[in-house]
């Protein structure tokens, strides 16, 4: 491959951040044919597209209003004749399809609303300026209640699921958005959080499951969004917080490859979205110096894709998902022209504070 071809195929030496909006725009209007099998978590998609274009300060495409309506859409009300004790959860479904209308009582049958669905679609509402506080949020998080384990951790949806890390971020995102903690025994959350730090520093998704940078961020996040655990805490005493910050901070260093890129966990390769997953993880911790940022610049512009959006790999065709997650690690290297990140929520420091 000559130099040019492979300019044209992965290499660009510049984060081309209008060719990404134009990327997110038309996603924006269609998404592609191979995102069908995915339809299920369309909120999950639309999550992608209107957060990124937040980052890339591109959010003036977008037609608020019927933003808002279309989420708001997707949540589920307990009918008239049900009560927020009947064990359900109340929060967004996922996509159309797992919509049902409810029975002649008002009653939803088949009520599918799940926890990553209901972060995400107060995530974009609260991106797009809805006003949170007069959203009927006491349905959501009372009902949440209902996802709790005994053990600490949440199950995404009341008919059941797995319980791991995931589900707790979720849900303490959602409690912090809402800014009303009654969803979850925060005790008890972090009791289980704190079990899923592993021997070697990282947190696995469940406790004793092998490290994972994805859990390492739930975990990091969630008790940086519960008040747990300050902002910066490796400039503060270590020996004073609730986790094992050195051993933590040791695991996740070891995570930046040769290639400039991270990994999710050892003997991986570098993938585009660990530099989100982990990059956020030092950005809370106060860490972000200790990792070479021209290295981890290059390996992403080696997965950054001429017509827009980011590859897992370097080379290859982009996808949603990594491309969102491209677009906050160049928000956390601080790439002129992106927004600056609220790194525990996924959407930008001004989304955050409703600015
Ligand atoms: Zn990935």
């Amino acid at each position: 491959m000559n130099s040019t071809e492979e300019e044209e195929c992965c290499g660009l030496e510049m984060m081309q951040k209008d060719v990404h909006a134009t990327f997110l725009e038309l996603m924006y209007y269609l998404l592609p044919s191979p995102y069908e099998t995915q339809e299920i978590n369309h909120l999950t998609l639309a999550y992608f597209v209107i957060s990124g274009l937040d980052i890339l300060n591109s959010l003036h495409s977008v037609a608020k209003d019927a933003v808002v309506s279309w989420v708001l859409s997707f949540q589920a009300h307990p009918g008239a004749k049900a009560d927020l004790n009947d064990g359900q959860f109340y929060g967004f479904h996922g996509s159309k399809t797992s919509q049902f209308p409810p029975d002649k009582n008002g009653v939803l049958i088949h009520n599918n609303s799940h926890l990553a669905s209901t972060y995400c679609g107060i995530a974009i509402l609260k991106i797009v300026g809805y006003e949170l506080s007069n959203h009927d949020s006491e349905t959501i998080v009372s009902s949440m209640r209902n996802l709790q384990q005994p053990d600490g951790s949440f199950i995404p949806i009341h008919t059941g699921g797995e319980t791991d890390l995931r589900f707790v971020y979720c849900a303490a995102a959602v409690c912090f958005m809402l800014n009303n903690w009654s969803g979850m025994d925060k005790e008890k959350a972090k009791d289980y959080i704190l079990r899923c730090q592993s021997y070697d520093g990282g947190f696995g998704l469940v406790p004793g499951a092998e490290s994972h940078g994805g859990a390492t961020y739930c975990a990091i996040a969630s008790l940086r969004l519960m008040g747990l655990i300050e902002d910066n805490i490796l400039s503060s005493s270590a020996s004073s917080s609730l986790i094992d910050v050195p051993l933590l901070l040791d695991w996740i260093l070891q995570r930046q490859g040769t290639d400039g890129g991270f990994q999710g966990r050892p003997n991986k390769s570098s993938d585009t979205c660990y530099a989100f997953w982990i990059g956020a993880v030092l950005r809370i911790l106060g860490g972000s110096n200790f990792v070479d940022h021209k290295a981890l610049r290059g390996f992403l512009l080696s997965c950054q894709y001429k017509y827009g959006g980011f590859s897992k790999f370097p080379g290859e065709y982009p996808d949603l998902y990594h491309s969102f997650y491209g677009f906050t690690a160049f928000s956390l290297l601080e790439e002129s022209g992106l927004k600056s990140l609220c790194s525990q929520l996924g959407i930008t420091e001004n989304a955050a504070m409703g600015l």
